[in-house]
């Protein structure tokens, strides 16, 4: 439901200070970071963090991340920090990494959904950091999307989202990784990474002095959900969402859209699969081709954004190599694509 009057703010001094009062007076702030655009509220005020909810239709059994300005301001709201979490924080914040810590007392139920853990992270952005500074508060913000939606990386993508559900936006540069942070939680005896992100595998095993890393990276091990936000569909376009790792994978949904008459948009990495392609778009076929794991990383969902926009009907993404930055992907792609691969179209 659409009923507030949004303030759009800059990314300067005084849309700053405006911010950090808006978030302070129990108020709702869309800001950047390195991520993703987040929607964020005093993580310590549990009415201003039920409004999160209420603006992203996010369930409740859903906890939140805390941010903050620096890694002194994140250790207060820890209960403990292990050895082998100071390692993490010393080697990555600030940066694209969430650590699940146990909890201060004073962070309400409502942001880590009764559990007594809590996600914090400290974002590498410069208006990011300038925002928390000025807030005066550690801040809870998951990604500023409807819930299910893919994340917005740009100003403009958050503003479709959340104009009219939130107080103020900060109008600020496209986020520079593009996927959600990585959740690592800290156990007595290894790492385990609850969702892949900016931070990679290989970054954390390099950091991590030997320490066994298991990866939730399938989410389908049955039981309870290590993140509670795992079992929620997440990242999806309005389109049909396919994936391909072959050629023929990708010739079948092109002929199936074809002969439907359905607009396609196809997203491809510039590799050997797709050396002989010469990329004519059509007016019902639209091609973005990405020169790296990383800058698909960080166009991903403004492609979904635009494709949409574009009124496609189905999205055709190719399946990255799974490594570094590519687990991140190829998860957020399994998500949006409900695991669907262009087969037997
Ligand atoms: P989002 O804010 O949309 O990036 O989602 C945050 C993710 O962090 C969700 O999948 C949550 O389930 C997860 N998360 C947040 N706090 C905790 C926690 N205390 N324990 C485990 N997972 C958490
Ligand atoms: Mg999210």
């Amino acid at each position: 439901m659409k009923t507030k009057e949004t303030l759009i703010l800059e990314a300067d001094q005084s849309g700053f200070a405006a911010a950090g009062r808006i978030i302070r007076r129990g108020g709702l702030v869309v800001f950047p970071t390195e991520t993703v655009y987040g929607l964020g509220a005093n993580a310590l005020d549990a009415g201003a963090c039920a409004g999160i909810f209420a603006a992203k239709g996010r369930p409740q059994d859903n906890p939140l991340i805390v941010h903050t300005a620096d890694v002194f301001a994140l250790a207060r709201l820890a209960g403990d920090v292990p050895p082998r979490a100071a390692a993490l924080i010393q080697a990555f914040m600030p940066g694209p990494l969430t650590l699940i810590l146990p909890k201060k007392p004073d962070i309400p139920d409502t942001v880590t959904a009764g559990l007594p853990t809590v996600g914090l992270r400290v974002p590498s952005d410069p208006a990011a950091a300038a925002f928390l500074r000025h807030a005066e508060v550690p801040v809870a913000a998951p990604s500023a999307n409807l819930s299910g939606r893919p994340s917005p990386t740009s100003f403009a993508m958050a503003r479709a989202a959340m104009e009219g559900r939130v107080d103020a936006i900060i109008r600020a540069e496209d986020s520079r990784v593009g996927l959600e942070s990585t959740i690592v939680r800290v156990t007595e005896s290894a790492l385990e990474i609850l969702r892949p992100g900016g931070i990679s595998e290989e970054q954390l095993r390099l950091a991590a002095g030997g320490c066994e890393i298991r990866g939730s990276f399938s989410e389908n091990s049955g039981g309870p959900p290590p993140a509670p936000g795992m079992k929620y569909a997440h990242y999806k376009p309005k389109a049909e969402t396919l994936l391909f790792r072959t050629a023929a994978q990708r010739r079948a949904c092109e002929v199936y859209c074809a002969g439907a008459g359905k607009k396609l948009g196809v997203i491809l990495l510039a590799d050997s699969l797709n050396a002989e392609r010469a990329a004519a778009d059509t007016k019902n076929v639209i091609t973005r081709q990405m020169l790296s794991a990383q800058e698909y990383a960080r166009r991903l969902y403004a492609e979904f954004f635009v494709f949409d926009r574009l009124g496609c009907d189905v999205i055709l993404a190719q399946y990255p190599p799974v490594e570094g930055i590519g687990r991140a992907i190829a998860n957020r792609l399994l998500k949006a694509a409900d695991g669907r691969f262009a087969e037997g179209l």
